[in-house]
């Protein structure tokens, strides 16, 4: 018993420290996930500004690789109104471009008022125009040059910048050759801070002969037509579209120089440069540490889930293996109890066969009396031995159905009075008695239904005091089953007994069953029962008695 509990006790530590460690296993898994997730989303909070960039930067892009050479289609024939309208589809496009000046400027070898002159080579602007929401009517006119020497070196910055570019270009440029890509940009685009100047580019034949306007001498040329605009840029009109919400609670545009004077340790933040003519700002990318918790949670908590739901299986799994452990321990109980008792209940008819005999051996002569005495004698342990045998024998059978029902109709008043004499022959102080209401045949195995009467007899008579030995059986229908009652007036049995008796090889200790008791008779009570599918129940009190109920199937025989 003692080593029983042991191993119990160690099945059970044995669960207790799997528990435990898949326990600490989902602690530290818990944090290692935690921990990548936050390292994950802290990351992500730095690359992903290069995401939110190329979507804020897409619309300057378009518009310097695309918008701007459109200018180039007009081939120098932009006058203030074709200048105007291309200027109100910018604006509408692109709200970052504030201010467009536009230069309507002139080529030739004679010279030209307000222009640059090499050699022959005459660049110089015909009028300039200004355009954009906060420029006034009044003001869209910056320069006309029927008013020569009025432009003034602010408003001819830019343009003087490109057509000093324009003029080195022409000096030394290989006409015979397309313009690269490299030279486009170099010449022909001025990116400075928050400024873009084009200049549109002129055909491979203009090229040709602006050279030679620069170097040949000729007569006064035309004036060939070329146009400029100078795009002044706002970056705080940038529309700034935040693909990564889940990161960035502000985005801003600030100069680059620009440092958080926010001394705030719940933020976070980043940046990075615009590209550009906005090189001197940046977007500055900013978040609570409580808002990019949230996201750290939000993403750790599928993951979080998946794990509870591994430790949930492997729980069930250690139970089931628990559930078995202990399965395992009561059968192995049961088979402890079984041989313990076998032994035993087996041992004492042997050892009065065995003194029987010894007894026959050693006498030198048998009188009558003794040969019948001990003839008796082993007949009777012979019997007890035979009987057992057969009880273990039908039990096993029942328990693995191995046996086979032989259904005849029993005439319930014979089969009764019949077991009633054989007892009364037995035990001639067992008072029986029986009453059959309403039913007098019933269709069953007569053996089986026997063996259920004789163990709810034997122990009717085992477990009543000498002078109280009355059992009765009252037998009747009832809906559409057939009952059986055995009413005895014997010792009872305690309540919290009555559950454990129909259990195999139970006995509640007493005197009365010291001998040839194994324990089996109720359980195979149970066991012939449920094989006829009928139920068996008892109610008892203790030191009143007894009452057993078996409640069978009743078939309604057909009248004869
Ligand atoms: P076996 O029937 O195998 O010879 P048993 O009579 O001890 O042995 P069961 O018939 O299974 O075994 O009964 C189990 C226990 O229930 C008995 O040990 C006894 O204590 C109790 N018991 C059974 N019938 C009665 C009864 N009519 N009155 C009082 N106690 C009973
Ligand atoms: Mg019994």
């Amino acid at each position: 018993m003692d080593e029983r509990k042991q191993l119990y006790r160690k099945n059970f530590s044995l669960v207790v420290t799997f528990l435990i460690l898949i326990s600490v296993s989902l602690i530290v898994a818990m944090l290692l996930a935690y921990n990548l997730t936050r390292k994950n989303v802290e990351n992500e909070f730095i690359s992903q500004k290069i995401n939110v960039l190329e979507e804020v930067a897409n619309p300057y892009n378009d518009f310097f690789q695309n918008k701007i050479p459109e200018i180039s289609f007009y081939q120098g024939f932009l006058d203030s109104a074709s200048a105007r309208k291309y200027s109100d589809t910018v604006f509408l496009k692109f709200p970052f471009v504030e201010r467009i000046v536009f230069y309507d400027a002139g080529i030739s070898n004679h010279k030209i008022a307000d222009g640059l002159r090499v050699n022959n080579f005459s660049l110089g602007p015909k009028a300039v125009y200004q355009f954009g929401k906060k420029v006034s009517a009044d003001s869209i006119l910056l320069f006309k040059n029927i008013l020569p020497n009025t432009l003034s070196l602010k408003t001819s910055d830019e343009f003087n910048k490109m057509a000093m570019k324009f003029a080195g270009f022409i000096e030394s440029a290989d006409t015979s050759q397309a313009l690269n890509d490299n030279d486009r940009y170099n010449i022909f685009y001025s990116v400075t801070a928050r400024k873009i100047t084009y200049m549109s580019i002129p055909r491979r034949e203009d090229l040709r002969v602006f050279k030679d306007l620069m170097f040949k001498e000729q007569p006064p040329s035309l004036v060939y037509e070329q146009d400029l605009m100078t795009f002044h840029l706002n970056p705080y009109s940038f529309i700034i579209k935040n693909t990564h919400p889940e990161l960035y609670q502000h985005i801003i545009i600030k100069p680059l120089v620009y440092e958080s004077l926010e001394n705030n340790p719940e933020l976070i933040s980043t940046d990075i440069p615009l590209p550009g003519a906005f090189s001197d700002y940046k977007l500055y990318l900013s978040s609570s540490k409580s808002y990019l918790t949230r996201e750290i949670n939000f993403r750790f908590l599928p993951i979080a889930l998946s794990l509870l739901v591994i430790y949930g299986v492997l729980v069930f799994i250690a139970y089931l293996i628990f559930r078995n452990l202990n399965i395992n321990s009561k059968l192995f109980k049961l088979q402890y109890d079984f041989i313990n008792n076998l032994t035993h209940e087996f041992k004492t008819p042997v050892s009065v066969i065995k003194i029987a005999g010894n007894n026959i051996r050693s006498a030198s002569q048998l009188s009558d009396r003794e040969r019948n005495h001990y003839g008796k004698i082993l007949d009777e342990e012979a019997d007890k031995l035979n009987d057992m045998m057969n009880r273990l024998l039908s039990f096993t059978q029942i328990e693995n159905k191995a046996i086979k029902i032989k259904e005849e109709v029993i005439n319930l008043e014979v089969f009764c009075q019949n077991l009633i004499d054989a007892y009364q022959l037995k035990y001639p102080h067992f008072n029986i008695t029986c009453s059959i209401q309403g039913v007098d045949h019933f269709k069953a195995d007569p053996v089986l239904l026997g063996s259920l009467f004789q163990n709810l007899i034997d122990n009717a008579y085992k477990y009543s005091l000498t002078d109280k030995k009355e059992l009765h059986i009252l037998i009747k229908k009832a809906n559409k089953n057939l009952v059986f009652r055995f009413t005895d007036q014997g010792i009872g049995i305690p309540k919290k007994e009555l559950e454990n008796i129909f259990k195999k090889f139970y006995r509640i200790q007493s005197q009365y069953n010291q001998q040839g008791s194994v324990g089996l008779g109720l359980a195979f009570c149970k066991e012939l029962v449920n094989f006829m599918h009928g139920s068996i129940a008892v109610k008892s009190r203790e030191g009143k008695g007894s009452e057993f109920k078996i409640a069978l199937p009743f078939e309604e025989l057909p009248v004869a």
